[in-house]
């Protein structure tokens, strides 16, 4: 199917080379359901001194020796780079009567690549401000606002006729002339609040209230703003869409957005809307590991399904100072592109000014690629075979969280990742609206990090899931709050905890333990504390809800000792050696297992990433599992771990994350892995026919008992996939 379509592209653009028919008259390599073509995108984000300075042959033979299949090529919006007939929409004043954006467009299509068109709508020239005084975005003291980077121009409102009007204008125009396969438009989601008569006015008409000037969530003005805004944007997104698809029925609107927890646009509603998605995380800076890019793929994949998905990584560094025209170190690049690779993302480069100035990327960019295209058909993943996910939830993050999720929402999930991560567990993420049978079956164990804002009917859903014979992992005040973030009297989830909310929450505990101790009856440690067994007590966290029993639940391997003095030293005893206030919550629920911690245990892993911590989570996700996993890598380091289904193979992705550098980029070097031993379970009713290293390439040495392979991997310097075809 997919070298049926490749074939009918190649051919089509052959036809319109011979023709030599001037760009805009070129038939389109679109075709329905284009998006799923394309596995390699190239971005060219023209500056405004490209036209007439730039080498187009330059970039269209990379994109030739780099097998890439797609394009986003720089069209219009604040700078139009083709020659626009829309008043106000301002010509790059280096164009003349040239089409940059047309002639690389014609040359992509002879390659047989889709071609998307970028607009970016953010920023407007002063013309546009003479003429329309209201197109401007305004801040919360009423001055109209001048661009942050760039003085001369204008910062748009994103809500109001700019973008319904004027945007709608453009867009129309550039699919009418170049029938593009879609618009990515980069920025069109606006630049903060704005506070102009468009905005007011329309806050007014939905709300009935002012605009909010407190970003507290509890507010009702600043409730109401943040349904407002996203549904202001998803009409915009359809307006587009629906414009774009008017000229060209094989088109689309595809927005840049999306994200996790602390995205503002709803995922559930974007998965519905966009038939594919490109997620913009263009590098990692600060403290950010490098599995990151991983979990946007998982973040997109929980609302998209098997809709393409690709990763836009930039060449260049990503700090908050943005050297635009910086180029990283090749073992950077090819660390977060590996990660996202491995997470199901499909690899787009971008570049911004199309006169390179630095060319150290273009190699490194050509190596990954060249692999990618020669190990295509290992790529082209139909499911993934993960049996535990974790869970993220925007409303969460929105309404419970406000200022402060990215501490109290954001950062348990991520110490969660981490665990899971060092404990080589494969794992997805899913969507707290899609917690319905049809997406959550296929997982064994859901994960539940602080996911405290919940509705009746998402509790419902978790408990119906484990009525099914699934498993819940669960933390700190997952559950406590209702849908819009106002504290419950007891946990929405409090039958499946075996605990209830006692009225109280602690936090900023110094000093607090927990002891680790034997069932009573059998003498024996529990699961959940293996490797733990030496310790006697283990650090608490720093946030503790008060909880009282409630039902059955098993003895704890865990209790509580309370916070005593820290200083001075000859304070430093406990005062209350043992209590028998459970440190975790254990039971077995028909044919699931629960484990809840009523404390900020995966938070605090993030801050501390004390081992003994890592080590609860992994055993509790163990523990609830009660499974073989489909995959186990047993040796040392820490790796990045995905399996996944394509048509008719099974792989593993290794990405080595161990490095000196991995919690502080960027990576000057790859350190290799000594040999993993990795066990892979055959999918039923399926047998090996083959297997192959796809970066190696070493012969494998494996051997099946039953429905197991096990297998010797080496070494992996950076990345390795375990490909096994099925018969
Ligand atoms: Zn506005």
């Amino acid at each position: 199917m997919q070298s049926t379509r490749r074939n009918f592209a190649l051919q089509s653009a052959a036809v319109a080379a011979t023709l030599a028919l001037p760009a805009a008259a070129q038939p389109s390599t679109s075709a329905e359901g284009w998006y799923d073509r394309p596995m390699r995108w190239a971005q060219l984000a023209f500056v405004e001194d490209d036209p007439g300075r730039y080498s187009p042959s330059f970039w269209l033979d990379y994109f030739k020796r780099i097998h890439a299949d797609a394009a986003c090529l720089s069209a219009g919006g604040c700078v139009a780079f083709y020659p626009t007939k829309i008043p106000l929409h301002y010509r790059s004043k280096f164009l003349g009567n040239s089409d940059p954006f047309g002639e690389m467009l014609a040359g992509c299509r002879k390659l047989g690549m889709n071609v998307i068109a970028r607009t970016d709508p953010h920023a407007a020239h002063q013309d546009v401000y003479d003429a329309h005084p209201d197109w401007i975005a305004v801040d919360a003291a009423g001055n109209k606002r001048r661009h942050w980077a760039s003085p001369d121009l204008w910062v748009t409102c994103a809500l109001g006729p700019y973008n319904f009007e004027f945007m709608t204008q453009v867009t129309r125009e550039i699919v009418a002339l170049y029938q593009v396969d879609g618009i990515f438009s980069n920025r069109w989601a606006g630049s903060g609040m704005c506070y102009c008569e468009h905005c007011r006015r329309n806050f007014r008409d939905f709300s009935g209230l002012d605009l909010p000037r407190t970003n507290d969530p509890q507010y009702p003005a600043r409730r109401q703003y943040i349904v407002w805004h996203q549904k202001r944007l998803f009409e915009l997104w359809r307006l587009w869409d629906g414009t774009i698809r008017a000229a060209n029925p094989n088109a689309s609107f595809i927005a840049n957005a999306g994200g996790g927890a602390l995205s503002n646009l709803d995922m559930k509603t974007i998965g519905e809307l966009a038939p594919t998605l490109f997620a913009d995380r263009q590098a990692r800076h600060g403290l950010m590991p490098p599995w990151m890019n991983g979990k946007n793929g998982k973040e997109y994949r929980a609302t998209l399904g098997n809709k393409a998905i690709a990763g836009i990584f930039s060449v260049g560094l990503e700090d908050e100072h943005r050297w635009k025209d910086s180029v990283q170190h090749r073992d950077e690049i090819r660390l977060w592109v590996a990660d996202g690779i491995a997470q199901g993302l499909r690899p787009w480069f971008t570049k911004f000014n199309a006169k390179p100035i630095d060319r150290r990327w273009l190699p490194v960019v050509e190596e990954i690629y060249n692999w990618h295209h020669n190990n295509e058909r290992y790529l082209r993943n139909e499911a993934s075979l993960a049996r535990v996910a974790l869970v993220y939830s925007q409303q969460t993050a929105a309404f419970y969280g406000g200022e402060h999720a990215r501490e109290n929402v954001e950062n348990a999930a991520l110490g969660f990742y981490q665990a899971l991560v060092e404990a080589r567990i494969p794992f997805d993420m899913v969507h707290d609206k899609l917690l319905d049978s049809a997406h959550v079956d296929r997982y064994r164990t859901l994960i539940l990090p602080n996911i405290a804002a919940l509705s009746t009917e998402q509790c419902e859903q978790i408990r119906a899931f484990v009525n099914r014979g699934g498993s819940i992992v669960a933390t700190h005040e997952t559950s406590l709050y209702d849908e819009w973030g106002v504290r419950r009297r007891d946990f929405g989830l409090a039958s499946l905890f075996g605990a209830s909310f006692d009225g109280r929450v602690q936090d900023h505990i110094q000093n607090s333990y927990l002891n680790v101790e034997r069932d009573p009856l059998t003498g024996q440690f529990h699961p959940l504390v293996h490797g733990l067994e030496d310790a006697t007590r283990i650090i608490n966290g720093v946030t503790r809800i008060y909880v009282k029993p409630q039902g059955n639940y098993l003895p704890p391997p865990l209790t509580l000792v309370p916070s005593y003095p820290d200083l001075p030293m000859e304070e430093v005893y406990p005062r209350v050696p043992r209590t028998n206030i459970p440190g975790v919550f254990l039971r077995e629920a028909g044919h699931g297992r629960v484990a809840y911690f009523p404390w900020d245990i995966d938070r605090t892993f993030w801050e501390v990433l004390d081992v003994d911590h890592g080590k609860l989570l992994k055993n509790a996700v163990l523990w609830t599992s009660n499974e073989e996993p489909p995959v186990t890598v047993s040796g040392v380091g820490v790796i990045d771990i995905s399996v996944w289904q394509q048509k008719t193979s099974i792989t593993a992705h290794l990405v080595n994350l161990t490095n000196p550098m991995m919690m502080k980029g960027p990576v000057r070097e790859i350190i290799p892995l000594p040999a993993q031993q990795l066990r892979l379970r055959i999918p039923s009713g399926k047998r090996v026919a083959a297997v192959r290293f796809l970066v190696g390439g070493v012969e494998p040495q494996y051997q099946i008992s039953g429905k197991v392979m096990e297998i010797l991997v080496p070494s992996i310097a950076l990345h390795e996939v375990i490909a096994v075809d099925l018969a």
